[in-house]
Protein backbone atom coordinates (compact mmCIF):
# COMPACT_ATOMS: atom_id res chain seq x y z
CA UNK A 1 0.00 0.00 0.00
CA UNK A 2 1.08 3.44 -0.91
CA UNK A 3 0.81 6.14 1.37
CA UNK A 4 0.83 10.18 -0.03
CA UNK A 5 2.68 12.90 1.80
CA UNK A 6 1.12 15.31 -0.40
CA UNK A 7 0.22 18.57 1.57
CA UNK A 8 -3.53 19.26 1.67
CA UNK A 9 -4.96 21.49 -1.00
CA UNK A 10 -5.04 25.21 -0.15
CA UNK A 11 -8.51 26.34 -0.87
CA UNK A 12 -7.54 30.05 -2.92
CA UNK A 13 -7.41 28.19 -6.37
CA UNK A 14 -3.57 27.00 -6.42
CA UNK A 15 -4.45 23.71 -6.37
CA UNK A 16 -4.77 24.12 -10.21
CA UNK A 17 -1.12 25.33 -10.58
CA UNK A 18 0.85 22.01 -11.09
CA UNK A 19 1.89 20.61 -7.49
CA UNK A 20 5.91 19.80 -6.80
CA UNK A 21 5.95 15.49 -7.20
CA UNK A 22 5.80 14.68 -3.43
CA UNK A 23 7.72 11.38 -2.11
CA UNK A 24 5.49 8.64 -1.50
CA UNK A 25 6.02 6.82 1.50
CA UNK A 26 5.88 2.53 1.27
CA UNK A 27 4.47 0.77 4.22
CA UNK A 28 6.59 -2.13 5.16
CA UNK A 29 4.92 -5.45 4.19
CA UNK A 30 5.36 -8.52 6.51
CA UNK A 31 6.01 -11.81 5.90
CA UNK A 32 6.90 -14.73 8.39
CA UNK A 33 7.48 -11.97 11.01
CA UNK A 34 9.99 -10.25 8.20
CA UNK A 35 9.69 -6.38 7.73
CA UNK A 36 10.21 -5.41 4.33
CA UNK A 37 9.38 -3.24 1.33
CA UNK A 38 8.65 -4.11 -2.47
CA UNK A 39 8.93 -0.81 -4.37
CA UNK A 40 8.56 -1.39 -7.88
CA UNK A 41 9.52 -4.86 -8.07
CA UNK A 42 6.82 -7.66 -8.78
CA UNK A 43 5.40 -9.18 -5.45
CA UNK A 44 2.53 -11.22 -4.83
CA UNK A 45 1.31 -12.06 -1.35
CA UNK A 46 -0.40 -15.34 -2.44
CA UNK A 47 3.01 -16.46 -3.63
CA UNK A 48 3.85 -16.53 0.33
CA UNK A 49 2.86 -20.13 0.07
CA UNK A 50 5.71 -21.08 -2.23
CA UNK A 51 8.17 -19.11 -0.55
CA UNK A 52 7.23 -21.21 2.80
CA UNK A 53 7.91 -24.29 1.17
CA UNK A 54 11.41 -23.16 -0.28
CA UNK A 55 12.76 -22.14 3.46
CA UNK A 56 11.26 -25.57 4.59
CA UNK A 57 13.06 -27.40 1.93
CA UNK A 58 16.33 -24.90 2.42
CA UNK A 59 15.98 -25.62 6.44
CA UNK A 60 16.01 -29.31 5.91
CA UNK A 61 18.87 -29.23 3.51
CA UNK A 62 20.99 -27.28 6.16
CA UNK A 63 20.20 -29.73 8.94
CA UNK A 64 21.28 -32.61 6.97
CA UNK A 65 24.23 -31.41 5.57
CA UNK A 66 25.42 -28.70 7.84
CA UNK A 67 25.44 -25.80 5.29
CA UNK A 68 23.77 -23.56 2.91
CA UNK A 69 24.81 -21.50 0.40
CA UNK A 70 21.59 -20.23 -1.83
CA UNK A 71 21.38 -18.28 -4.84
CA UNK A 72 18.37 -16.45 -6.12
CA UNK A 73 18.78 -15.57 -9.57
CA UNK A 74 15.75 -13.13 -10.40
CA UNK A 75 15.23 -11.97 -6.50
CA UNK A 76 12.87 -9.16 -7.54
CA UNK A 77 12.98 -7.08 -4.23
CA UNK A 78 14.98 -9.49 -1.93
CA UNK A 79 12.09 -11.28 -0.01
CA UNK A 80 13.26 -14.60 -0.74
CA UNK A 81 17.14 -14.16 -0.18
CA UNK A 82 16.02 -12.71 2.82
CA UNK A 83 13.88 -15.69 4.20
CA UNK A 84 16.75 -17.95 3.36
CA UNK A 85 19.57 -15.76 5.52
CA UNK A 86 17.48 -15.14 8.38
CA UNK A 87 15.19 -18.44 8.45
CA UNK A 88 16.86 -20.93 6.95
CA UNK A 89 20.13 -19.47 8.25
CA UNK A 90 21.55 -19.76 5.39
CA UNK A 91 25.74 -19.36 5.32
CA UNK A 92 25.48 -17.23 2.30
CA UNK A 93 23.14 -15.60 -0.10
CA UNK A 94 23.39 -14.20 -2.99
CA UNK A 95 20.80 -11.89 -4.35
CA UNK A 96 20.68 -11.25 -8.37
CA UNK A 97 17.94 -9.29 -10.25
CA UNK A 98 18.61 -8.13 -13.78
CA UNK A 99 16.87 -4.77 -12.84
CA UNK A 100 18.90 -2.49 -11.48
CA UNK A 101 16.60 -0.07 -10.36
CA UNK A 102 15.74 -2.57 -8.15
CA UNK A 103 18.96 -2.71 -5.86
CA UNK A 104 18.61 -0.01 -3.41
CA UNK A 105 15.47 -1.74 -2.24
CA UNK A 106 16.69 -5.72 -2.44
CA UNK A 107 20.15 -3.81 -0.07
CA UNK A 108 17.63 -2.10 2.11
CA UNK A 109 15.75 -5.28 2.76
CA UNK A 110 18.84 -7.03 3.37
CA UNK A 111 20.85 -4.86 5.41
CA UNK A 112 18.00 -4.57 7.86
CA UNK A 113 18.53 -8.29 8.67
CA UNK A 114 22.05 -9.08 8.56
CA UNK A 115 25.17 -7.03 7.84
CA UNK A 116 26.87 -8.34 4.62
CA UNK A 117 30.28 -9.39 6.61
CA UNK A 118 31.20 -7.89 10.74
CA UNK A 119 33.75 -8.59 13.14
CA UNK A 120 32.03 -11.78 14.44
CA UNK A 121 31.18 -12.23 11.59
CA UNK A 122 34.01 -11.90 8.78
CA UNK A 123 32.88 -14.32 6.15
CA UNK A 124 30.58 -12.23 3.79
CA UNK A 125 26.98 -13.39 4.59
CA UNK A 126 24.81 -12.16 1.21
CA UNK A 127 26.07 -9.67 -1.48
CA UNK A 128 23.67 -8.35 -4.46
CA UNK A 129 24.36 -7.60 -7.72
CA UNK A 130 22.22 -6.81 -11.18
CA UNK A 131 23.00 -8.66 -13.75
CA UNK A 132 21.42 -11.10 -16.65
CA UNK A 133 20.21 -14.18 -14.62
CA UNK A 134 22.37 -16.93 -17.58
CA UNK A 135 25.58 -14.51 -17.18
CA UNK A 136 25.80 -14.98 -13.45
CA UNK A 137 25.08 -18.64 -12.96
CA UNK A 138 27.35 -19.48 -16.21
CA UNK A 139 30.20 -17.23 -14.41
CA UNK A 140 29.63 -18.94 -11.34
CA UNK A 141 30.21 -22.49 -13.02
CA UNK A 142 33.12 -21.07 -14.90
CA UNK A 143 34.74 -19.96 -11.36
CA UNK A 144 33.66 -23.68 -9.83
CA UNK A 145 31.43 -21.57 -7.38
CA UNK A 146 28.74 -24.20 -6.95
CA UNK A 147 25.68 -23.29 -4.68
CA UNK A 148 23.33 -25.86 -2.33
CA UNK A 149 20.11 -24.19 -3.46
CA UNK A 150 19.66 -22.06 -6.59
CA UNK A 151 16.04 -20.29 -6.87
CA UNK A 152 14.63 -19.32 -10.40
CA UNK A 153 11.29 -16.88 -10.10
CA UNK A 154 10.76 -16.87 -13.73
CA UNK A 155 8.28 -15.42 -15.55
CA UNK A 156 5.87 -17.54 -18.73
CA UNK A 157 7.54 -20.52 -19.78
CA UNK A 158 11.19 -19.41 -19.36
CA UNK A 159 13.19 -22.66 -19.55
CA UNK A 160 16.60 -20.97 -20.68
CA UNK A 161 17.44 -20.67 -16.89
CA UNK A 162 17.67 -24.77 -16.39
CA UNK A 163 21.10 -25.35 -17.95
CA UNK A 164 22.81 -22.57 -16.47
CA UNK A 165 20.99 -23.30 -12.71
CA UNK A 166 22.03 -26.94 -13.25
CA UNK A 167 25.97 -25.63 -13.86
CA UNK A 168 26.32 -24.16 -11.04
CA UNK A 169 24.66 -26.23 -8.53
CA UNK A 170 26.17 -28.34 -5.85
CA UNK A 171 25.86 -31.93 -6.69
CA UNK A 172 22.92 -32.78 -4.27
CA UNK A 173 21.95 -29.40 -4.46
CA UNK A 174 18.37 -28.43 -4.63
CA UNK A 175 17.09 -26.37 -7.66
CA UNK A 176 13.72 -24.34 -7.67
CA UNK A 177 12.28 -23.84 -10.50
CA UNK A 178 8.97 -22.12 -12.24
CA UNK A 179 6.51 -21.81 -14.99
CA UNK A 180 3.41 -19.26 -15.08
CA UNK A 181 2.09 -20.18 -18.45
CA UNK A 182 -1.01 -21.58 -17.73
CA UNK A 183 -1.56 -21.93 -21.71
CA UNK A 184 1.13 -24.35 -22.58
CA UNK A 185 -0.37 -27.60 -20.95
CA UNK A 186 -3.11 -27.15 -22.96
CA UNK A 187 -4.09 -24.32 -25.73
CA UNK A 188 -0.16 -23.93 -26.97
CA UNK A 189 1.28 -27.73 -27.29
CA UNK A 190 3.90 -26.15 -29.63
CA UNK A 191 5.09 -23.70 -26.97
CA UNK A 192 5.37 -26.36 -24.56
CA UNK A 193 7.01 -29.06 -27.06
CA UNK A 194 9.84 -25.78 -27.69
CA UNK A 195 10.05 -24.65 -23.62
CA UNK A 196 9.78 -28.36 -22.02
CA UNK A 197 10.18 -30.65 -24.82
CA UNK A 198 6.84 -32.05 -24.05
CA UNK A 199 3.68 -31.96 -26.98
CA UNK A 200 0.37 -31.41 -24.39
CA UNK A 201 -3.03 -32.56 -24.90
CA UNK A 202 -5.74 -31.03 -23.80
CA UNK A 203 -6.25 -33.27 -20.62
CA UNK A 204 -8.96 -33.51 -17.70
CA UNK A 205 -5.88 -32.89 -15.43
CA UNK A 206 -4.28 -30.09 -17.38
CA UNK A 207 -2.59 -28.02 -14.19
CA UNK A 208 -0.92 -31.35 -13.01
CA UNK A 209 0.24 -31.98 -16.36
CA UNK A 210 1.73 -28.22 -16.22
CA UNK A 211 3.86 -29.33 -13.15
CA UNK A 212 4.65 -32.59 -14.53
CA UNK A 213 6.51 -30.85 -17.98
CA UNK A 214 8.13 -28.54 -16.30
CA UNK A 215 9.86 -31.08 -14.19
CA UNK A 216 10.41 -32.62 -17.81
CA UNK A 217 11.99 -30.30 -19.46
CA UNK A 218 14.61 -30.13 -15.82
CA UNK A 219 14.94 -34.02 -16.06
CA UNK A 220 16.20 -33.60 -19.95
CA UNK A 221 18.31 -30.81 -19.56
CA UNK A 222 20.04 -32.47 -16.50
CA UNK A 223 20.47 -35.90 -18.78
CA UNK A 224 22.41 -33.87 -21.47
CA UNK A 225 25.02 -33.76 -18.25
CA UNK A 226 24.09 -37.90 -17.29
CA UNK A 227 22.88 -35.77 -14.12
CA UNK A 228 19.26 -37.43 -12.24
CA UNK A 229 17.21 -34.55 -10.63
CA UNK A 230 13.83 -35.46 -8.97
CA UNK A 231 11.47 -33.63 -7.34
CA UNK A 232 10.86 -33.26 -3.68
CA UNK A 233 7.48 -31.28 -4.09
CA UNK A 234 5.63 -29.69 -6.83
CA UNK A 235 3.24 -26.94 -6.12
CA UNK A 236 0.49 -25.36 -7.90
CA UNK A 237 -1.09 -21.96 -7.42
CA UNK A 238 -4.22 -20.60 -9.59
CA UNK A 239 -3.49 -17.22 -8.49
CA UNK A 240 -0.76 -17.08 -11.30
CA UNK A 241 -1.08 -19.36 -12.39
CA UNK A 242 2.38 -20.75 -10.61
CA UNK A 243 3.97 -23.84 -11.19
CA UNK A 244 6.88 -24.19 -8.92
CA UNK A 245 8.69 -27.14 -7.98
CA UNK A 246 11.56 -27.82 -6.19
CA UNK A 247 14.27 -30.93 -7.59
CA UNK A 248 17.09 -32.35 -6.12
CA UNK A 249 20.00 -33.37 -7.93
CA UNK A 250 20.59 -37.53 -6.69
CA UNK A 251 22.89 -40.03 -7.21
CA UNK A 252 21.97 -43.16 -9.08
CA UNK A 253 20.98 -44.03 -12.59
CA UNK A 254 18.96 -41.71 -15.17
CA UNK A 255 15.21 -42.70 -14.45
CA UNK A 256 14.40 -42.41 -18.15
CA UNK A 257 12.95 -45.40 -18.53
CA UNK A 258 10.64 -45.65 -15.96
CA UNK A 259 9.81 -42.02 -14.87
CA UNK A 260 9.63 -40.17 -17.86
CA UNK A 261 7.41 -41.39 -20.93
CA UNK A 262 3.83 -40.52 -21.55
CA UNK A 263 -0.02 -39.85 -20.67
CA UNK A 264 -2.68 -41.49 -22.98
CA UNK A 265 -5.92 -40.53 -22.64
CA UNK A 266 -9.39 -41.60 -24.44
CA UNK A 267 -11.61 -38.88 -24.52
CA UNK A 268 -14.37 -41.45 -25.29
CA UNK A 269 -15.05 -42.82 -22.05
CA UNK A 270 -12.49 -40.52 -20.03
CA UNK A 271 -9.93 -43.55 -19.45
CA UNK A 272 -6.30 -42.57 -19.05
CA UNK A 273 -2.70 -44.12 -18.48
CA UNK A 274 0.80 -43.49 -18.20
CA UNK A 275 2.67 -45.31 -20.92
CA UNK A 276 6.58 -46.15 -21.17
CA UNK A 277 8.57 -45.68 -23.65
CA UNK A 278 8.48 -49.33 -23.97
CA UNK A 279 5.16 -49.52 -24.24
CA UNK A 280 4.57 -47.22 -27.01
CA UNK A 281 2.54 -48.48 -29.86
CA UNK A 282 0.81 -51.27 -27.45
CA UNK A 283 -1.59 -48.91 -26.14
CA UNK A 284 -2.99 -46.83 -29.48
CA UNK A 285 -6.23 -47.92 -28.86
CA UNK A 286 -8.87 -47.46 -25.21
CA UNK A 287 -10.38 -50.45 -24.19
CA UNK A 288 -13.81 -49.19 -25.05
CA UNK A 289 -12.06 -49.22 -28.49
CA UNK A 290 -11.59 -45.77 -29.32
CA UNK A 291 -8.05 -44.23 -30.55
CA UNK A 292 -5.78 -42.45 -27.19
CA UNK A 293 -4.08 -39.57 -27.75
CA UNK A 294 -0.67 -39.05 -25.97
CA UNK A 295 0.96 -36.03 -24.31
CA UNK A 296 4.49 -36.66 -23.59
CA UNK A 297 7.15 -37.18 -23.15
CA UNK A 298 6.46 -36.16 -19.49
CA UNK A 299 7.42 -36.98 -16.27
CA UNK A 300 5.43 -40.04 -14.98
CA UNK A 301 7.30 -40.17 -11.89
CA UNK A 302 6.24 -39.22 -8.45
CA UNK A 303 5.07 -35.61 -7.50
CA UNK A 304 6.82 -35.21 -4.54
CA UNK A 305 9.47 -37.07 -2.07
CA UNK A 306 7.49 -38.35 1.08
CA UNK A 307 10.73 -38.54 3.15
CA UNK A 308 11.68 -34.78 2.71
CA UNK A 309 7.42 -33.47 3.26
CA UNK A 310 7.59 -35.59 6.33
CA UNK A 311 10.99 -33.57 7.43
CA UNK A 312 9.58 -30.23 6.00
CA UNK A 313 6.13 -30.71 8.02
CA UNK A 314 8.15 -31.60 11.49
CA UNK A 315 10.33 -28.57 10.62
CA UNK A 316 7.12 -26.49 9.84
CA UNK A 317 5.29 -27.53 12.99
CA UNK A 318 8.74 -26.42 14.79
CA UNK A 319 8.23 -22.88 13.49
CA UNK A 320 4.24 -22.71 14.55
CA UNK A 321 3.78 -22.37 10.41
CA UNK A 322 1.46 -25.37 10.64
CA UNK A 323 -1.10 -26.82 13.16
CA UNK A 324 -1.42 -29.69 14.87
CA UNK A 325 -3.80 -32.99 13.39
CA UNK A 326 -7.30 -31.94 14.31
CA UNK A 327 -6.91 -28.34 15.27
CA UNK A 328 -9.86 -26.59 13.90
CA UNK A 329 -8.87 -24.76 10.94
CA UNK A 330 -11.92 -22.13 10.85
CA UNK A 331 -9.51 -20.83 14.36
CA UNK A 332 -6.61 -20.32 12.05
CA UNK A 333 -4.87 -16.98 10.26
CA UNK A 334 -5.00 -17.53 6.66
CA UNK A 335 -0.93 -18.15 6.11
CA UNK A 336 -1.43 -21.15 8.60
CA UNK A 337 -4.27 -22.43 7.57
CA UNK A 338 -3.05 -22.54 3.79
CA UNK A 339 0.39 -24.11 4.50
CA UNK A 340 -0.96 -27.00 6.85
CA UNK A 341 -3.57 -27.82 3.77
CA UNK A 342 -1.12 -27.30 1.12
CA UNK A 343 1.66 -29.86 3.13
CA UNK A 344 -1.42 -31.78 4.30
CA UNK A 345 -2.61 -32.54 0.67
CA UNK A 346 1.03 -32.80 -0.75
CA UNK A 347 1.67 -35.73 1.93
CA UNK A 348 -1.56 -37.83 1.07
CA UNK A 349 -0.67 -37.61 -2.73
CA UNK A 350 3.14 -38.88 -2.06
CA UNK A 351 1.45 -42.17 -1.86
CA UNK A 352 3.44 -44.67 -4.38
CA UNK A 353 0.29 -46.20 -5.40
CA UNK A 354 -1.25 -43.30 -6.88
CA UNK A 355 -0.49 -42.86 -10.48
CA UNK A 356 -1.04 -39.58 -12.92
CA UNK A 357 -4.09 -37.77 -12.80
CA UNK A 358 -7.34 -36.59 -11.06
CA UNK A 359 -10.42 -37.19 -11.69
CA UNK A 360 -13.14 -35.06 -11.63
CA UNK A 361 -16.04 -35.27 -9.84
CA UNK A 362 -17.95 -33.16 -12.22
CA UNK A 363 -16.45 -35.75 -14.85
CA UNK A 364 -17.73 -38.28 -12.57
CA UNK A 365 -21.19 -36.89 -12.61
CA UNK A 366 -21.59 -36.04 -15.94
CA UNK A 367 -20.50 -39.83 -17.68
CA UNK A 368 -21.96 -41.59 -14.73
CA UNK A 369 -25.71 -39.13 -15.39
CA UNK A 370 -25.74 -38.91 -11.76
CA UNK A 371 -25.56 -36.08 -9.19
CA UNK A 372 -21.83 -34.56 -8.30
CA UNK A 373 -20.80 -36.72 -5.48
CA UNK A 374 -19.50 -35.36 -2.48
CA UNK A 375 -15.98 -35.71 -1.83
CA UNK A 376 -15.91 -37.51 1.53
CA UNK A 377 -18.91 -40.04 0.74
CA UNK A 378 -17.05 -40.88 -2.73
CA UNK A 379 -13.73 -41.19 -1.08
CA UNK A 380 -14.96 -43.87 2.02
CA UNK A 381 -16.75 -45.65 -0.78
CA UNK A 382 -13.63 -46.20 -3.02
CA UNK A 383 -11.15 -46.97 0.08
CA UNK A 384 -14.08 -49.66 0.89
CA UNK A 385 -13.58 -51.02 -1.97
CA UNK A 386 -9.49 -51.47 -1.20
CA UNK A 387 -9.04 -48.59 -3.73
CA UNK A 388 -6.12 -45.74 -2.53
CA UNK A 389 -7.78 -42.39 -2.71
CA UNK A 390 -6.48 -38.71 -1.80
CA UNK A 391 -7.30 -34.86 -2.81
CA UNK A 392 -5.57 -33.07 -5.11
CA UNK A 393 -3.87 -29.76 -4.48
CA UNK A 394 -4.41 -28.27 -7.69
CA UNK A 395 -8.31 -29.34 -7.89
CA UNK A 396 -10.38 -29.66 -4.80
CA UNK A 397 -13.15 -31.10 -6.45
CA UNK A 398 -11.52 -33.91 -7.53
CA UNK A 399 -9.63 -37.23 -6.56
CA UNK A 400 -6.28 -39.33 -6.89
CA UNK A 401 -6.98 -42.92 -7.06
CA UNK A 402 -5.99 -45.91 -8.54
CA UNK A 403 -8.92 -46.81 -9.14
CA UNK A 404 -10.05 -45.79 -12.74
CA UNK A 405 -12.83 -43.48 -14.31
CA UNK A 406 -14.87 -46.86 -14.87
CA UNK A 407 -14.58 -47.45 -11.62
CA UNK A 408 -15.25 -44.28 -9.55
CA UNK A 409 -18.18 -43.68 -11.94
CA UNK A 410 -19.56 -47.60 -11.02
CA UNK A 411 -18.94 -46.86 -7.26
CA UNK A 412 -20.98 -43.22 -7.20
CA UNK A 413 -23.25 -44.81 -9.16
CA UNK A 414 -23.99 -47.41 -6.62
CA UNK A 415 -23.81 -44.58 -3.13
CA UNK A 416 -25.97 -42.49 -5.12
CA UNK A 417 -28.92 -45.46 -5.29
CA UNK A 418 -28.22 -46.40 -1.91
CA UNK A 419 -28.77 -42.84 -0.79
CA UNK A 420 -31.35 -42.54 -2.97
CA UNK A 421 -32.97 -45.89 -1.64
CA UNK A 422 -32.74 -44.55 1.50
CA UNK A 423 -34.88 -41.22 1.05
CA UNK A 424 -37.60 -43.93 -0.60
CA UNK A 425 -37.93 -45.19 2.25
CA UNK A 426 -38.03 -42.74 4.72
CA UNK A 427 -40.57 -40.89 2.66
ZN1 LIG B 1 -12.02 -45.23 -23.94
Amino acid sequence: MLVSTALPVPPDGLSRLPQPQQPTKELPKMERGLSFTTGNAFYRRESAVGRDLSVLAAIAYKREHGQLRALDALCGCGVRAMRYLVQASADFVWANDACDHLRPGILDNLRAVAPPSCSSCPTERWKVSTQDANKLLLGCYLADDYYDLIDVDSHGSNSVFFGSALAALKRGGLVYVTSTDGFSCSKRPYNALASYGTFTRRLPFINEIGLRMVIAGVVREAATRNLRMRPLFSHYSAHGPVFRIMLRMEHGELDLRTNYGFIAHCSECGAFQSVSWDELGQTSACSCSKKNTYTGPIWIGPLHNIAYLQTMSRVAKELNWIASPGFDMKKLDPETSKLTEVLDVMLEESNPALPCGYIGLHEIASRGKIPTPRRDTLTRGLQKEGYVVSRSQIEPNSLKTNASVAECIHVAQQLFALQHDKLSIQS
